[in-house]
């Protein structure tokens, strides 16, 4: 099963997909993961990457491309994976469908985890005290949520068009919301 999840940052993708990839036994992408990681070898694209994430802003298409068409090739992914964080914008989404077709594979969904902004921010002031995150400063969290909304919204009516869109009630606690996901997916 290959999957992408979409949603707002503190929507809760990353805690499903966690829980999603130890059910089905496939791998869980997490971009920021992936960048957090890169940013702790000390060499110049790192420090780059950092100041990115930590201004809330995106790292460029180009190298999310990258990153991604390398990671799907390793073979914890061969049963599937969840792309947890990617894509962000529409170019990455055209990207992502041409890699795939390339590699001859398909999507079979992408779960779409609607959460009020009022939650969302919210549950960022949560993580922000937990995991001193410092990109989930309250300045940051406004600048990640309008970056949200001007670079990634647009891929709802993206993969509405192309039928690939669930839509998964996020607002409950996490146990609700993994029930709502395996509904969204027929499990
Ligand atoms: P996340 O943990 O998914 O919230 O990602 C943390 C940060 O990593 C984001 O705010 C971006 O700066 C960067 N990032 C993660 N995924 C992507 C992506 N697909 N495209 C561009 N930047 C990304």
């Amino acid at each position: 099963m290959r999957l992408v999840f979409l949603g707002a940052p503190g929507a809760g993708k990353g805690t499903q997909a966690k829980r999603l990839s130890d059910k089905l036994n496939i791998a869980h992408i997490s971009t920021g993961d992936m960048l957090r990681s890169a940013t702790q070898d000390g060499s110049e694209l790192g420090k780059r990457v950092k100041s990115i994430i930590d201004s809330g802003q995106l790292v460029s298409d180009e190298l999310m491309i990258e990153l991604i068409n390398d990671r799907v090739d390793h073979e914890d992914c061969r049963s599937g994976y969840i792309l947890d964080g990617f894509p962000r914008t529409v170019p990455q989404a055209e990207a992502l469908q041409k890699m795939m077709e390339s590699k001859g594979s398909k999507l079979d969904g992408v779960l779409l985890f609607e959460v009020s902004e009022a939650e969302v921010l919210n549950r960022l002031r949560n993580r922000a005290a937990q995991e001193n995150r410092v990109d989930d400063t309250e300045e940051v969290q406004i600048s990640r949520i309008a970056v949200y909304k001007e670079k990634t919204e647009p891929l709802i009516a993206y993969y509405k068009q192309h039928g690939e869109l669930k839509v998964v009630d996020s607002s409950a606690g996490p146990d609700q919301v993994f029930d709502n996901l395996l509904k969204a997916i027929g499990r």
